[in-house]
């Protein structure tokens, strides 16, 4: 069964049209493929799908799904940040879209001062967030990320927990903290049992190979490891932002775990 969820278009901020991507995934021999554009309903923010348009989104992908019906399944969801104070992945957020599932990721860590830090738009931009608002301080930033996460699989109901060490991204090219530390365990073990305890989904995430940061997906072995202990599932997703990097590294990572097939069925 060769499935992919977490796929972005031009909706978002991927690079082409919903229909060259289901092309490609039948050249590649998908089973199924569902598409996750950014959303931060009801607000707009940088590569999501303005609020104003999502019902326009949904309506593209339902009449592709319907026109490739009889070769290949189409699912529509969304990758909904969770922005304390601003939106969040609830299900109840965007039932009147009637999503097949929701991936919940944050792309945001809201700093004491209340500030937005971006967590994976780029090396400076992250250095600065962490120097203007958190004083410097790499690990209180880490720990509010993780403290974040784990504050959305407890309070929200969604499906899928999107790339769940985000804050690795940038971390071989730019190293800045080290991921054998005592207290990064710590915040692993704390997220673990917070996701288990919520019965979400984990994605083992491809997307940090494709863009050329990390060699590796997410979650880190270790981390993994947490999980699968605690008997979390996980589904494979590349995170695609392209047509051609719909199953990059799948044949990598394609056995990592003991992937949950059609989960969404
Ligand atoms: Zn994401
Ligand atoms: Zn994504």
């Amino acid at each position: 069964m060769k499935t992919n969820y977490h796929t972005h278009t031009i909706w978002c901020d991927g690079k082409d049209d919903p229909e060259t991507v289901i092309l490609s995934a039948l050249d590649k021999g998908f089973d199924e493929i569902g598409f996750s554009s950014h959303a931060t309903y009801p607000d707009d923010s940088a590569c999501t799908v303005p609020a104003a348009k999502l019902a326009d989104y949904f309506a593209d992908i339902r009449a592709q799904a319907a026109k490739y019906a009889d070769r290949i399944r189409v699912l529509c969801g969304v990758e909904a940040d969770f922005i304390p104070g601003s939106t969040d992945p609830d299900r109840s957020r965007y039932a009147a879209f009637a999503p097949d599932y929701i991936i919940g990721s944050i792309h945001y860590v809201i700093a004491p001062d209340g500030a937005r830090v971006p967590v994976d738009h780029s090396p400076p931009l992250l250095r600065d967030g962490i120097d203007a608002h958190f004083r410097g301080d790499v690990e209180g930033y880490i720990r509010a990320y993780f403290a974040q996460e784990r504050e959305m699989v407890t309070r929200f109901d969604f499906d899928v927990v999107g790339h769940p060490d985000l804050v690795r991204k940038f971390n071989v090219k730019h190293p800045y903290f080290d991921e054998g530390a005592s207290w990064y365990r710590e915040e692993l073990v704390r997220t673990a049992d917070a996701i288990a305890a919520s019965g979400k989904l984990v994605e083992v995430n491809t997307g940090a190979i494709s863009r050329g940061w990390l060699e590796d997906i997410y979650p880190a072995a270790p981390f993994r490891d947490l999980l699968r202990e605690r008997g979390v599932k996980f589904i494979l997703s590349s995170d695609s932002h392209a047509a051609d990097t719909l199953d990059c590294a799948f044949d990598r990572f394609g056995d990592a775990e003991a992937y949950i097939q059609r989960p969404f069925a």
